[in-house]
């Protein structure tokens, strides 16, 4: 397959340069050329798949013969080696649970196959590639473990002083191995900005080799078409043939890799985009109006994104009929206040604890249901990360409900490491430049 800039139609790349590069020069996002729709029999016998066969079929379809079958196999059995069930929790209301990899959280599907197919394109006697990846917190995690032991690869995360959650901290400093980790006396902001100045400095440049693990990356959003098959799958052994997922968004990877899955013939009747009060795309779907702005700090801050960086690949999806993407998406935005009752609800109605992100497709899924009738519709909400990433959130009642997986209790028993560093960029090219 090969891939085009969404400001350049008739650019080609091959996939290893579109992984490589993350980015086209011309600041556009690489998309395929074509998106085959997957046979019929492959997509109604979904239910007799497992995700692991899923996950290989449908990287075949999009991918063809860029990475030969057998080698494709290696990486995805090695990249997606956990479950991502869907559990009931009333009638047509199910969670999606993605947060079963090692970091808790959905990034582990991209981050995982991304670094492996990196690692797979580095070719024997290749500059080691150089990592770069600042994080609010979620994505540093995912994407350490992903490269954690890979070979010819080394991972630099820069994260906010004081502005991630204790665990989050502990899974970005405790690596060691080939992840080392940068505490930046600054802002997500001033994180990113390091990050994207190192991109274009000459001098680091010519001695390393800097590539972006960021979500822009089409090797992250891929794998992220592969669970919304496999939650087909599992509806389909439940007899349910008709769905509507909603999902949390910030950066829009999440719905832009449903989406995907939707062209590529999987049968959903709509999709819900759930945000906080981040509301850009919810007012686009009502008004047509697309208009970004700066983004406001929430209780779900893996959704504040103002100016989602993935929507020009969904738009680019739809350019040829925007009126499709409206009947086929609704928009649904909620404040702190309702995300702490939606957590409360989900609690108070289940017994089941529920990370900030996902009460908001909980209850996006919930008003959707109470708007539009639908009762032979199983609806399905992501659940993108694991409620004990987020601590501080809950009240003692419901915290104490939150089972700790394993992954983090023994996160406790290892030492932090981290460099301090200003947000200025001299100093951090200087680190850089030192630390080789
Ligand atoms: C990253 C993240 C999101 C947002 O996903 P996008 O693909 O950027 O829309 C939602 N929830 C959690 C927990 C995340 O870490």
């Amino acid at each position: 397959m090969k891939f085009y800039s969404t400001n350049n139609t008739s650019s080609r790349v091959s996939f290893k340069d579109a992984v490589f590069n993350s980015m086209p020069q011309d600041k556009g996002l690489y998309m395929p050329v074509n998106i085959p729709r997957l046979d019929d029999k492959f997509i109604n016998n979904l239910d007799s798949y497992t995700l692991p066969e899923i996950a290989l079929h449908v990287a075949q379809n999009l991918l063809g013969d860029d990475i030969p079958a057998d080698d494709l196999k290696t990486i995805i059995y090695d990249a997606i080696n956990f479950y991502a069930p869907i559990v009931k929790l009333e009638e047509n209301v199910y969670v999606l649970e993605l947060f079963h990899g090692p970091s808790l959280a959905f990034k582990d599907f991209g981050a995982r196959f991304m670094s492996r197919v990196m690692s797979y394109f580095l070719e024997e006697g290749e500059k080691q590639l150089d990592v770069l990846v600042a994080t609010s917190g979620d994505t540093g995690g995912a994407v350490a473990l992903g490269f954690l032991g890979v070979p010819n690869t080394r991972v630099t995360i820069l994260y906010p002083k004081g502005k991630v959650s204790d665990i989050q901290e502990l899974q970005l400093t405790t690596n060691g191995q080939n992840i080392r980790a940068l505490e930046i006396d600054g802002t997500f902001d001033d994180c990113q900005a390091l990050v994207k100045q190192a991109f274009t400095d000459k001098e680091l440049n010519e001695k390393y080799r800097l590539t972006s693990a960021n979500s822009i990356n089409i090797a992250r959003l891929i794998p992220q078409t592969f669970y919304y098959f496999n939650a087909y799958a599992q509806l389909l052994k439940l007899g349910k043939g008709k769905v509507v997922f909603s999902v949390p968004s910030g950066n829009f990877g999440n719905l832009g890799a449903g989406l995907l899955a939707w062209k590529m013939g999987l049968p959903v009747e709509r999709f819900i985009a759930a945000t906080n009060a981040n509301d850009t795309v919810p007012q686009f779907l009502t008004t047509g109006v697309y208009q970004p702005k700066p983004s406001v700090a929430t209780l779900s801050n893996a959704m504040d994104v103002g100016n989602p960086s993935n929507w020009v690949r969904i738009a680019d999806l739809f350019k040829e009929d925007m009126n499709q993407l409206k009947n086929l998406v609704t928009g649904y935005s909620f404040d702190d206040a309702e995300t702490l009752k939606a957590i409360h609800a989900v609690f108070d109605r289940y017994n089941y604890v529920v990370c900030p992100h996902t009460a908001i497709a909980w209850q996006a899924l919930k008003d959707y249901q109470q708007d539009v009738h639908v009762d032979d519709t199983a609806g399905i909400f992501l659940s993108t990360a694991h409620p004990c990433k987020f601590p501080d959130v809950f009240p003692d009642e419901i915290a104490s409900h939150i089972e700790i997986p394993e992954q983090v209790r023994s996160l406790h028993t290892k030492t932090k490491h981290s460099v301090e560093l200003g947000k200025d960029f001299e100093g951090f090219k200087k680190y850089l430049l030192k630390n080789n």
